[in-house]
């Protein structure tokens, strides 16, 4: 019995944005009881909620069989394989990975809220998260993300 997560990936720190969510989408890939169902493109969006340079973001839909708090662990020894840190709070990232959906899951705990909480106000997670799953449009009644510069660069093939 497998779940379907949808994991946001970003980064806007490093020589090459798209190596880094290439190699992330692999390590995912190689997560215990995981397979990569989808991947989206990889798009270039303006800094929302962040500092720095523009970001490379993808979506990646995985069928898993670890439990939300086990695949939150795994995504953030994944971020410090990246060399993820966190000075202050929208400081520039190596590498930021976010549990966005989780099944049907609703969840706010200190460490897990589900669905992500600004998942909805966001360009940069809507416009791949869409491309992989056009049927969570409803996801996407807000306003705010369709201003949002962003551009699409091309496939993000594993
Ligand atoms: P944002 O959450 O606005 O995208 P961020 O990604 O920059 O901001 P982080 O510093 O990466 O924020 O994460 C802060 C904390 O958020 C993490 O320590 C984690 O425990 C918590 N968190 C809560 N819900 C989630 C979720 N759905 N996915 C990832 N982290 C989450
Ligand atoms: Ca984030
Ligand atoms: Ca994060």
């Amino acid at each position: 019995m497998t779940s379907r997560a949808y994991v946001g990936l970003g980064a806007n720190l490093g020589a090459d944005l798209g190596a880094t969510l290439t190699q992330a989408a692999l390590h995912l890939a190689a997560l215990p009881g995981t397979q990569v169902s989808a991947l989206s493109s990889l798009w270039r969006s303006a800094p929302v909620d962040a500092e720095g340079p523009d970001f490379v973001n993808a979506v990646v839909a995985l069928d898993t069989g670890l439990a939300p708090l086990p695949l939150l662990d795994a995504l953030q020894a994944i971020e410090l394989a990246h060399g993820r840190e966190r000075p202050y709070r929208h400081a520039p990232r190596t590498l930021d990975l976010d549990l966005l959906l989780y099944d049907d899951a609703v969840l706010d705990t200190p460490r897990l809220t589900l669905p992500h909480p600004r998942l909805g106000e966001r360009a940069f997670v809507l416009r791949p998260l869409l491309e992989i799953a056009p049927g969570l449009i409803g996801l996407a009644s807000g306003a705010a993300w369709q201003t949002q510069r962003i551009e699409r660069l091309g496939p993000l093939s594993l």
